[in-house]
């Protein structure tokens, strides 16, 4: 009972989760672990997309407490 029953409504991978504010279907990549989010309605401050360009430098991100 692992097969995924929904599909990411941002890259169509195979999720069995949704987003907790819209309730579109969202996979870990694009859900946010703290507030259960799409990529679309999180608004924490660490985005999940890897792809935003850091022009703050190169360096290791703040790591999170725990
Ligand atoms: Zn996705
Ligand atoms: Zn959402
Ligand atoms: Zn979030």
């Amino acid at each position: 009972m692992s097969e995924p029953r929904f599909a990411c409504s941002i890259c169509n991978e195979p999720s069995s989760e949704i987003c907790h504010y819209c309730t579109k279907d969202a996979c870990q990549n694009h859900l946010c672990a703290r507030c259960q989010r799409c990529s679309d309605c999180c608004s924490c401050e660490v985005p999940l997309d890897e792809e935003l360009e850091t022009v703050h430098g190169a360096g290791g991100g703040p790591s999170p407490a725990n």
